[in-house]
């Protein structure tokens, strides 16, 4: 009988000493959830919340498999990653998955042939835990992603075992992406002409002088194509304003498939748009003005009542094929600008619809060759 008691008392002790651990280490574990949550909050932008879930998190859940699976049919994820110099990894960190994202959590055993596509085709996992992120507002569709946890303990996931912290880390990150995207999209519409969708001056002159450090670092050529519509107030005048708004967008839509993806165009004031363009020497940069040229003059405009519109444009280009040691890139973007603004109003004295490239050595550019 006493020995029975004191078995039973063993038992007990036991039982109590490993409550006592589990209890010591979830409190652990909440800390350091918590830390990150912190930083979650903290986080300056997608990029950052982005590498704080791929790199950080393995780390803190002390986890064989952590990724992150995000819709991104917009393509504005894709485009900040990029900027930010961060790359899909299969599994770990991988937009608009070919799989479809599940609605609810799970948490259970790894079934490689189930759950293989959702960690970049793994098979050497025993369970696993896949938390949507959900988005703040009803009505969109499906979840904004999904974070997938994965162990080669079987344990580890499964009947019994909460997914407390999970889920909560899951809701902070899927509020943290939202707000993070609806800040770039903020600060993207302060810098996007509403008429036109194109960049606008602000956010041409912002990028100029990063442009200038970039192609100067790189020793590569800058050129900068200042464009103008021909006579376009005596579109206004004849048609009316909202004619010349037509005009001004299907120009727009013309520059625009005619510059490579980093190219930057921007509509720069009224009838105006300016073109930098990497890369091309002297002449590359004339023949790229010159199909720009045509792609206005070619083809008139139709409006959308009917009738066709005769329209041209004028351009001005310039070209920095080599930097020297001392320039200044905030300079160097200005002089670049004004030479292509002053070509621009040679093309327009002497007869609209052409190209004028700024003199190679004019005093104006020094060393800046054509
Ligand atoms: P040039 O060939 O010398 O360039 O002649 P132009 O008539 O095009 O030149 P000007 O700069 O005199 O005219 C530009 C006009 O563009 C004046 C302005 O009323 C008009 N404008 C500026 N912004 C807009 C706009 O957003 N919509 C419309 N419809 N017109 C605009
Ligand atoms: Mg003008
Ligand atoms: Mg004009």
């Amino acid at each position: 009988m006493a020995q029975d008691l004191e078995l039973e008392n063993q038992r007990l002790r036991n039982q109590l000493r490993n409550l006592l651990r589990e209890a010591r280490e979830n409190e652990r574990k909440q800390d350091r959830f918590h830390a990150l949550e912190l930083k979650l909050v903290a986080a300056s932008g997608l990029a950052e919340i982005v590498t704080l879930i791929s790199r950080a998190l393995p780390r803190t859940s002390r986890l064989e498999h952590v990724g992150l699976l995000l819709t991104d049919i917009s393509g504005e994820i894709g485009a900040e990653l990029a900027r930010a110099g961060i790359a899909e990894v299969p599994g770990q960190l991988e937009l608009n998955p070919p799989v479809r994202l599940p609605g609810g959590v799970y948490a259970g055993p790894f079934d490689a042939d189930r759950h293989g596509r959702y960690c970049g085709g793994r098979r050497d996992l025993a369970s696993l835990a896949m938390l949507p992120l959900r988005r703040g507002s009803e009505g969109q569709s499906g979840p904004l992603g999904v974070l997938v946890f994965g162990s080669r303990d079987p344990a580890r996931y499964g009947m019994g075992v909460d997914t407390y912290f999970l889920e909560r880390l899951a809701a902070i990150t899927a509020v943290c992406i939202e707000n993070a995207l609806n800040l770039s999209r903020l600060r993207d519409l302060g810098l996007t002409d509403a008429l036109t969708g194109l960049r606008n001056r602000r956010y041409f002159d912002e990028q100029l002088p990063l442009e200038c450090q970039r192609a100067m670092r790189e020793q590569v050529p800058l050129s900068c194509l200042f464009v103008d519509i021909d006579r376009f107030k005596s579109i206004n005048d004849v048609y009316g304003h909202p004619v010349g708004d037509q005009v001004i967008r299907d120009v727009a839509q013309r520059l625009s498939r005619h510059v490579r993806p980093f190219d930057l165009l921007a509509r720069y004031g009224g009838e105006e748009f300016v073109i930098l363009l990497g890369r091309l020497d002297g002449s590359a940069t004339r023949e790229v003005a010159e199909r720009v040229r045509l792609a206005v003059a070619d083809d008139p405009v139709r409006l959308e009542d009917g009738p066709e519109l005769e329209v041209s444009i004028s351009l001005g280009a310039a070209v920095c094929a080599r930097w020297g040691e001392n320039d200044k890139h905030t300079d160097a973007g200005r002089r670049l600008v004004e030479a292509a603004d002053l070509a621009l109003l040679e093309a327009k004295q002497s007869g609209r619809n052409r190209v004028v490239m700024a003199a190679p050595r004019s005093g104006l550019f020094g060393r800046l060759g054509g």
